[in-house]
């Protein structure tokens, strides 16, 4: 199969819900368009599904959390069939990474490089976890013997956003199908197309009916849906700290069991000390990659003062030769924001750094006429107390402080209601740990900048979320733990 070179070339095979193993139009019979980012033009009709669906969706995955094969398959057959999954994906690799560019708009050479092998890589992860989850036996006053068994907390509702699509959708099946959960799951109305499919590659490797569900649809409605369902046990959500506020109420009748994973404002501070040109490439990266729409991107970057100019002159050399356009050629970079609603927030923003004074020494425009495309901008000169300094951007934007000093450097990164992540750039090992522990973030970086692994915990402090992903800790996040005490 030759690999698909331009939107014109990608099959959308699956538009409609799919719920219990089949696929569904809206009870409503309501659909919406999906665009394509670079052209603005539509891509498909998507089933628009609702609360009726939700329901059909949270009965099927309840009744095969309940009764069928999945609550009696063996924990190491349910990771072979993860396993199959994620072999699956891989024999699909470049028509997944075609679809995901056609609807989410990045680079293909990051969808098909980046984005699906991680895909594969965290469902790996988790499929060799199925068989290793158990209690401890604990000793306690008396004749007794009591243990502990780590069992699957349910039915998880999961609710993600479009920057990463597929492996948004990996990260959230990964511990939920090893842990022995069932799913609901509402993708990003933006970018329902590949989670669509790795659901019917599911179907296709034997996943029993009803153990994945896919409802495409709205936030307020499909979404709000998830929360309140009776007889779904957990949401795990991914996207603003404002919806979390929304589902946090809406879930209180039913005490939902919930992880949020939101956005950030995330330091990133260069030290005089650091190697320079691994640093500028850390910023450059940090920000630009995926179109700047990274839950943490280094979207605050402090530069000390003494090396600021030299700083800056490597760091917009390697902006300004940042290759934008069309996501399916190959040396693309940087591909368009998902829709209009980003492009015009981030437009806003711009506008507003130039009004409060900050300096924008690279881009500030739109690139081209068509598509929701942003040249890579930096605004230098800012200070704490402007909105591109405090408010995520979620776009191309980057924002420079200067600063002096590792008691001010410490006190200004955590001048933010975010905590996601952090990034200090420096030789001196001191400073490098005393920043580490002191700044309030899920996740520091060293040197370095955007290491993931489906091993390492992901997830934020503050308004940045809680509970964790990726790693150990998120696969508990999908277990409830029961005391069993047998008198003898
Ligand atoms: P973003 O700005 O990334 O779109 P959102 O938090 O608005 O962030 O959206 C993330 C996900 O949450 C999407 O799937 C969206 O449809 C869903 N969503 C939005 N509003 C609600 C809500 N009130 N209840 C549940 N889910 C919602």
């Amino acid at each position: 199969e030759a690999s698909p070179t331009s939107a014109a070339d990608i099959p959308i095979q699956h538009t409609d819900c799919f719920i219990d193993g089949q696929w569904l139009p809206a009870a409503s019979g309501k659909t919406f368009a999906t665009i394509n980012p670079a052209t603005e033009q539509e891509i498909a009709q998507v089933a628009e599904g609702d609360a009726a669906d939700i329901d059909l969706a949270a009965k099927a995955a309840r009744r095969a959390f309940d009764s069928g094969d999945w609550p009696k398959m063996d924990a190491r057959d349910r990771g072979r069939l993860m396993y199959q999954l994620a072999d699956r994906i891989e024999a699909e690799i470049d028509s997944l990474a075609a679809l995901e560019t056609l609807d989410n708009g990045k680079p293909i050479r990051e969808s098909r490089n980046v984005d699906v092998p991680l895909v594969i890589d965290v469902l790996r992860y988790y499929a060799g976890y199925a068989d290793k989850i158990h209690g401890s036996t604990i000793p306690i006053r008396g004749n007794y013997f009591c243990y502990t068994r780590r069992e699957p907390v349910g039915v998880a509702g999961q609710i993600i956003p479009w920057n990463f699509p597929m492996l948004m959708t990996a990260w959230k099946w990964g511990p939920a199908l090893a842990a022995g959960c069932t799913i609901v799951m509402k993708p990003a109305e933006q970018t329902p197309l590949t989670c669509l499919r790795m659901a019917q590659l599911a179907k296709e490797v034997g996943f029993p009916d009803g153990v994945i569900n896919v409802v495409p649809g709205f936030g307020p409605t499909a979404g709000a849906a998830v929360v309140k369902h009776p007889l779904i046990d957990k949401v795990a959500f991914t996207g603003e700290h404002r919806t979390a506020q929304v589902i946090t109420r809406d879930s209180a009748d039913t005490l939902k069991r919930l992880t949020f994973e939101l956005g950030g404002k995330s330091p990133n501070v260069v030290y005089a000390d650091a190697d320079l040109d691994a640093a500028a490439q850390g910023a450059y990266m940090g920000l630009y990659l995926n179109q700047g729409q990274c839950c943490c991107a280094g979207s605050r970057l402090f530069v000390e003062s003494s090396v600021h100019e030299e700083f800056m002159e490597k760091l917009t050399k390697l902006t300004n030769r940042r290759k934008l356009g069309d996501p399916f050629a190959d040396d693309t970079e940087q591909g368009p924001q998902v829709d209009q609603n980003q492009f015009d927030k981030i437009m806003s923003y711009i506008d507003k750094g130039r009004q409060e004074g900050a300096e924008c020494v690279s881009g500030g425009q739109r690139f081209g006429d068509r598509g929701y495309f942003v040249e890579p901008t930096i605004f230098d000169s800012v200070t704490d107390e402007m909105a591109i300094a405090q408010d995520e951007i979620f776009g191309p934007v980057l924002s420079v402080l200067k600063f002096d000093g590792s008691d001010e450097i410490i006190e200004r990164a955590n001048r933010t209601f975010y905590g996601l992540a952090a990034a200090i750039w420096t030789q001196d090992v001191r400073k490098a740990h005393e920043f580490a522990a002191r700044v309030r973030a899920g996740t520091v970086w060293v040197n370095c900048y955007d290491v993931f692994d489906a091993a390492a915990p992901f997830g934020g402090f503050k308004m940045s979320g809680y509970g964790r992903e990726l790693g150990e800790e998120g696969l508990k996040a999908y277990t409830e733990s029961k005391t069993v005490t047998v008198a003898l």
